[in-house]
């Protein structure tokens, strides 16, 4: 059966299991500026161009798949964040979501501040010149290598994990004759999912220290009473892709009531307070992502207010979002390999990337826009699910989604809002060769990370 003679959209939705796209956009060619970068836009000729480049140049030049970074969409988003909060507070960029020499220089011109969480991101962040001072260090089992690295680099502060890491880092610090700046991670029982989030006493994971039974107030009595380590603060972090604030204002409240037991107890104040990342963005038009103005005025008059209530004054407050600055910076370009029709269910698209440069879909069921961006199309809508080209039948890239019925093999498409946690998490799975990141920016197209080749990965193997 042919493409054409496979109508689509509204027909195949019927099949759709309830929650998920029931009508197709009303226009397909459209591009929503929630979900892709600033700078994105069609020409008349009907090829989307970044940063005033025409994907179709791009391909041709860096090949696909490709991951292409708006360079001012970042800037602008950094700066934002940092505007938003002030002097009175830190911004850390979460290095996870995706860190590169290029991205460490951005992020120290726009005066942010890093947090890493391993010897491989420390390491990167140093090399591109990042000041020891503003980078944290954060990890549930920072090896014994990876925090001498850090103490001697002379980090801002690592974030202590659990009882053992306490004394691993004051021995560390004490036996290079330093003391180490550190916050302790606690854990508020506040587990935070996009519009939900769950208040509970404990809370079932492998991060952090429970605020429950008093373990959170045990670590500070062991971290104050050793003269190695100089304790600035409590940290905490309740999930990712959180679109509430309520679950910020229940871990706030628990936090300060945590400086308040230190407080009556020591008689010291702690100076900081970190409420951790996870601020959401928009992966398709349904989502609605706040500003970092609204966040920054929501987390301040939270803190503030509890610890008026506490008759402590206000600590310094940082936050570490790493989604909500690269994540809508950045696509995925990919070239159609096939297009293969199920009748009655949905149509197949392959790719010639997959879960090796976005494993999202896979790993949390993530939902994901696309796009054709080589030319428009007057042909009606049809449902697809975008797939890689793994020996896995899980290797989807967007589940499910409108794309016009003419597409064939040889159109480009775009997967919008892969900033974060694509290229970061990619891997070699079929021996794939990672993407490289291209940062765009004013007419000019640069690599920032090159695409893998068959040599780097024979390198590897010895043989
Ligand atoms: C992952 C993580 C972040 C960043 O999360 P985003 O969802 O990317 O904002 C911040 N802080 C800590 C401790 C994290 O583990």
């Amino acid at each position: 059966m042919s493409r054409s003679a496979h109508p689509a959209g509204p027909r195949h939705a019927d099949v759709l299991p309830e929650g998920h796209y029931s009508a197709p956009p009303a226009d397909l060619n459209a591009l929503d500026p929630k979900v892709w970068s600033h700078t994105v836009s069609r020409t008349e000729d009907g090829v989307v161009t970044v940063g005033g480049l025409e994907v179709t140049a791009l391909a041709e030049e860096f090949g696909t798949p490709a991951y292409f970074l708006d360079e001012s969409d970042f800037r602008e988003r950094a700066r934002a964040w940092r505007t938003a909060f002030g002097h009175d507070a830190d911004v850390f960029y979460a290095g996870k979501a995706f860190l590169s020499r290029a991205v460490v220089r951005w992020l120290y011109e726009e005066g942010l501040n890093l947090d890493v969480c391993s010897g491989g991101e420390l390491a990167t962040a140093l090399s591109a010149g990042m000041p020891a001072d503003r980078i944290a260090f954060h990890g549930n089992n920072k090896s014994v290598h990876e925090i001498r690295t850090a103490v001697e680099a002379g980090v801002g502060r690592i974030v202590l994990d659990s009882f053992q890491e306490i004394v691993r880092v004051a021995h560390i610090a004490q036996s290079l004759g330093k003391r180490q700046r550190v916050q302790i991670r606690v854990t508020v029982g506040v587990e935070a999912h996009t519009h939900e989030f769950i208040a509970t006493a404990h809370e079932d994971q492998k991060f952090g220290i429970a605020l429950a039974d008093g373990q959170a107030a045990e670590a500070v009595r062991r971290t104050l009473a050793l003269d190695a380590l100089e304790l600035v603060g409590i940290h905490s972090h309740i999930g990712s892709q959180i679109f509430d604030m309520a679950g910020f204002e229940v871990a706030a409240r628990r936090v300060v009531a945590l400086l308040a037991a230190v407080r009556d107890e020591h008689g010291v104040e702690l100076p900081e307070i970190d409420l951790g990342g996870g601020l959401g963005i928009a992966y398709t038009s349904d989502d609605d992502p706040r500003e970092p103005h609204e966040i920054a005025k929501a987390l301040s008059e939270i803190v503030t207010r509890e610890c008026e209530a506490a008759r402590l004054s206000t600590p310094r407050i940082s936050v570490e979002p790493g989604r909500a600055i690269v994540g809508p910076t950045a696509f995925t370009l990919y070239e159609v390999g096939t297009v293969k029709p199920l009748d009655g269910l949905r149509t197949y698209v392959s790719v010639d990337g997959g879960m090796s440069d976005n494993i999202r879909t896979a790993l949390y069921d993530a939902e994901y826009s696309v796009a054709l961006v080589s030319r428009t199309s007057d042909a009606g809508p049809m449902l697809v699910r975008v797939v890689g080209k793994h020996c896995e039948s899980g290797d989807i890239v967007v589940k499910d989604a409108f794309l016009p019925a003419d597409l064939a093999p040889g159109d480009l498409i775009a997967v919008p809002a892969t900033g974060a946690y694509c290229r970061s998490m990619a891997s070699n799975y079929n021996h794939a060769l990672r993407p490289p990141v291209v940062a765009v920016k004013d007419g000019a197209a640069r690599v920032i990370v090159r695409r893998e080749t068959e040599e780097d990965l024979l390198r590897l193997d010895v043989g």
